[in-house]
């Protein structure tokens, strides 16, 4: 992949309680260049902290911010992640068929509908930030 292109991976973090006051996203953000969005986070009664967050950046960006996670003592595993439709939310504009490349997305010429294979999906993401009505939406699928 060339090391300029956008990179997004689902991860999850635990960390011990003297890192939980230290402004770790901030700098993540601020020296790295990249955005995250967190998924899901908890922090113990012994302030001991779990996070999953989906961290996007340029690969190169990426990996120094992974770097700069482990040198402070903070533990990462990659997460599998799934996409899902809400149904009642999708208003088959069409918007996302034009950039789902698998075709997972696409439109029934007969209904004029916008359906859904998710056996085709390879969890790109590309939808989820396209969608209008954030129909589409991400699942991390590790234990929490
Ligand atoms: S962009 Fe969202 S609302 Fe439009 S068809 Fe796709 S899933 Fe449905
Ligand atoms: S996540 Fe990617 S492959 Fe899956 S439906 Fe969305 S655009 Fe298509």
């Amino acid at each position: 992949m060339d090391s300029s292109s956008q990179y997004s991976k689902i991860i999850s973090l635990h960390f011990s309680s003297d890192v939980v006051r230290r402004p770790m996203m901030y700098n993540l953000a601020k020296h790295f260049d990249l955005t995250f969005n967190i998924i899901k986070a908890r922090i113990s009664p012994r302030e001991e902290g779990h996070m999953i967050l989906e961290l996007s950046g340029k690969e190169e960006d990426y990996k120094k911010g992974i770097s700069y996670l482990q040198e402070h003592g903070i533990s990462i595993q990659d997460v599998a992640r799934s996409i899902n439709r809400d149904e009642e939310s999708c208003t088959h504009c069409g918007m996302c068929t034009a950039l789902c490349l698998t075709k997972a997305l696409y439109l029934d010429q007969d209904t004029r509908m916008v359906l859904f294979d998710s056996s085709k999906c390879t969890a790109c993401g590309m939808c989820t930030k396209i969608c209008p009505v954030s129909a589409m939406q991400t699942e991390a699928n590790g234990d929490f």
